[in-house]
């Protein structure tokens, strides 16, 4: 529990929130700005602000959820399909520092395209500075 964040006031019933799902570990309530129809936000019941900082049953807990509550979801409110998402940190676009996955209930022709849409262009990289950046990353995760 963190005093000052908003999600763990609505986990604590301080603020209200429209809860459709709670277990031990995750909670989920509407978003209160929905981008659609059933726009739903899934959380871990403890404070923490990044994926990478989830200890790793919490981290289960939460894609769990994701993963079970994305087609109950979707055919609650009779979408043709869910982007399953999350802002990872402040360069990413989070808002609220408590890890948070957004179910957003999708439309045939509701036009909102794919996640590919936040950019408006592609990284543009040669083959060479692919082959660079994959061996950084395994490099990274050798070393992690
Ligand atoms: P993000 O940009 O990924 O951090 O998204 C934060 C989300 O939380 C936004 O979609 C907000 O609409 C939503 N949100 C912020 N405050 C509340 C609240 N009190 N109740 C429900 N949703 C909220
Ligand atoms: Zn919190």
């Amino acid at each position: 529990m963190s005093e000052d964040c908003v999600f763990c006031q609505i986990i604590d019933g301080d603020i209200p929130g429209r809860t459709v799902y709670e277990d031990d570990d995750v909670f989920a309530f509407l978003d209160a700005n929905p981008l659609s129809r059933g726009h739903t936000l899934v959380i871990p019941k403890s404070h923490h602000e990044r994926v990478s900082d989830l200890p790793a049953g919490d981290r289960a807990a939460v894609f769990e959820a994701l993963g079970r509550l994305a087609p109950v979801v979707e055919a609650a409110v009779d979408a043709d399909g869910v982007t399953v998402g999350m802002n990872d940190g402040e360069a990413a676009g989070q808002e609220v520092p408590h890890v948070h996955g957004h179910l957003v209930p999708r439309f045939d022709g509701d036009s909102a395209g794919p996640i590919h849409n936040i950019f408006r262009s592609t990284a543009d990289l040669s083959d060479e500075e692919l082959d660079e950046v994959a061996e950084d990353i395994k490099t990274a995760i050798g070393g992690a």
